[in-house]
C-alpha cells in the first residue's frame, strides 16, 4: 500500500514537465543510491552528467535530477543536436564516499538502459570516476583524450560563449566586433580563461575577477593588460558587456538593478534566479541577455562529437552554429516580444514536436 502511494506520487511528479523514465537504483554491498531521470528521447538518446551532491534527502536529489534533466533537453534541442535530456544523481559526499566498486555499480545501472542514457561528468565527478564506469559500460561521454574521448570540454564552451557575445553584439551595435568593448568576466576558472583569451585576441577592454588569487595571477600572467576588479563590486562596474562564467543566480533582486551593460553573455548555469521575473526585467532594461542554455552548449556539442568518433575541429565548427542561433533567438524575441530565454524555449519546444510527427508517421 504505502509503496504504491509513492510510486503514484513520483508518477504524477512526472508528468508535470513530462518525463519518460526514472531509474531509481540501490546497492546494499557498495552503499550506491542514485537516481537516473530520463526526460525525453524525441531527438535521440539522453545525454546528462552524472552529479555526486550530499543531498539532505531523497526528495531533494529526485527534484535535482528531473529538473537537470529537463533542462539537458532543451539545451541539446535549441543546439540542434539529435540527443535527448537525461541526468543522474549518486547521493553521497563525493570526497569520502567514493571509491571504484560503487562507480561501477552505477556503471552497471547506466549499462542496463543500453544507450537509452548515456552519462558524462558532472559536480563531484572527475576523470578516474568517469573511467570506472566505463569499465561497465560503453555508454560514457566526456571521457579523456586517452581513452579516446574529447577530453576538457571548457575551450570548446568557451568558444560558443564567445559565438553567442558577437551574435549579440551584432544586434546592439550593428556589428560583432568586439574591439574596444569593456567586458568583464566574472569567474577566471575553466571557461573564463579561454574565453579572456578570445576577447583579449579581439581587442576587447576586458576585466575579470575570481575569489581565488591563484586564478587571478593566471591571468595576470598570461593577459598582463587584462584589469583586476574586487568580485563584490562587478555589479557595479563600467562595462559594455557582463560574461557570468561562475555562479548561477546572479541575474537577481539585489544584482540587476546595479547593471548597466548592454550585454549579458556567459557560461554559468541558471543565471536567471527566476526565469520569469528576471527574465523580464533584464528585456525591461533593454539589456541583450543570450541564454546560458544556448551559449554554454560547446560542452555538450563537444560530448556529442565523440559519439561519432571525435574530431575537435569539426566539435568547434558545430559550436560556432550557436552564433546563428543566437541571431535567431534575438529576432523571435523581438519579432513576439518575448524575453529571449522564452524565445529559446519555444525554439526548443518546436523543434522536438516537429520531429516527434516525423517519429510518429515512420
Ligand atoms: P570553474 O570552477 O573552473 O570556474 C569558476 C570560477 O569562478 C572559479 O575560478 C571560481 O573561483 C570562480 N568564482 C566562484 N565564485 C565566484 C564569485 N562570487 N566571484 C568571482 N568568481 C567566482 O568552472 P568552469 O568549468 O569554468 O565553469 C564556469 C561556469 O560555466 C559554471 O557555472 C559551469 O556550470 C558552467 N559551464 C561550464 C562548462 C564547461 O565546459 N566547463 C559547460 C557548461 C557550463
Amino acid at each position: 500500500m504505502a509503496q504504491s502511494l509513492v510510486e503514484s506520487t513520483v508518477l504524477s511528479h512526472m508528468a508535470l514537465k513530462n518525463h519518460e523514465q526514472i531509474v531509481f537504483c540501490q546497492d546494499h554491498s557498495t552503499g550506491l543510491k542514485a537516481i537516473i531521470a530520463i526526460h525525453n528521447t524525441v531527438l535521440g538518446p539522453a545525454l546528462g552528467g552524472t552529479r555526486m551532491w550530499n543531498y539532505t534527502n531523497e526528495a531533494e536529489a529526485l527534484n535535482d535530477v528531473m529538473r537537470l534533466s529537463r533542462g539537458m533537453t532543451y539545451k541539446a534541442a535549441i543546439s540542434g543536436l539529435n540527443l535527448g535530456g537525461g541526468k543522474a544523481v549518486i547521493i553521497g559526499d563525493s570526497r569520502t564516499q567514493k571509491n571504484e566498486a560503487l562507480m561501477r555499480r552505477f556503471g552497471k545501472f547506466v549499462d542496463s538502459l543500453a544507450g537509452k542514457y548515456i552519462t558524462a561528468e558532472d559536480v563531484g565527478m572527475g576523470p578516474s570516476d568517469m573511467e570506472w564506469i566505463h569499465d561497465e559500460t560503453e555508454h560514457v561521454a566526456g571521457l579523456p583524450e586517452t581513452f579516446g574521448g574529447g577530453g576538457d570540454p571548457s575551450p570548446v564552451t568557451a568558444y560558443g560563449v564567445y559565438m553567442g557575445m558577437k551574435a549579440s553584439a551584432n544586434k546592439a551595435y550593428g556589428s560583432d566586433s568586439l574591439s574596444g568593448k569593456k567586458v568583464v568576466v566574472q569567474g577566471a576558472g575553466h571557461v573564463g580563461q579561454y574565453l579572456v583569451d578570445y576577447l583579449v585576441k579581439e581587442g576587447a577592454v576586458v576585466s575579470v575577477c575570481d575569489i581565488f588569487q591563484d586564478r587571478i595571477d593566471a591571468i595576470s600572467k598570461t593577459h598582463p593588460g587584462v584589469k583586476v576588479i574586487d568580485p563584490a563590486s562587478v555589479y557595479d562596474a563600467d562595462m559594455d558587456i557582463y560574461a557570468p562564467c561562475a555562479l548561477g543566480a546572479i541575474l537577481n533582486d539585489e544584482t540587476l538593478p546595479k547593471l548597466k551593460c548592454q550585454i549579458i553573455a556567459g557560461a554559468a548555469n541558471n543565471q536567471l534566479q527566476d526565469e520569469v521575473k528576471h527574465g523580464k526585467i533584464v528585456t525591461d532594461k533593454g539589456i541583450i541577455y543570450a541564454p546560458d542554455f544556448l551559449i554554454n552548449a560547446g560542452g555538450l556539442i563537444n560530448c556529442y562529437s565523440e559519439l561519432e568518433g571525435y574530431n575537435r575541429e569539426r566539435a568547434l565548427e558545430k559550436t560556432e552554429k550557436i552564433y546563428n542561433t543566437t541571431l535567431e533567438i534575438i529576432n523571435y524575441s523581438n519579432a513576439n516580444k518575448v524575453p529571449t530565454y522564452q524565445a529559446a524555449n519555444e525554439m526548443a519546444e518546436a523543434r522536438i514536436d516537429s520531429i516527434a510527427k516525423i517519429n510518429a508517421v515512420l
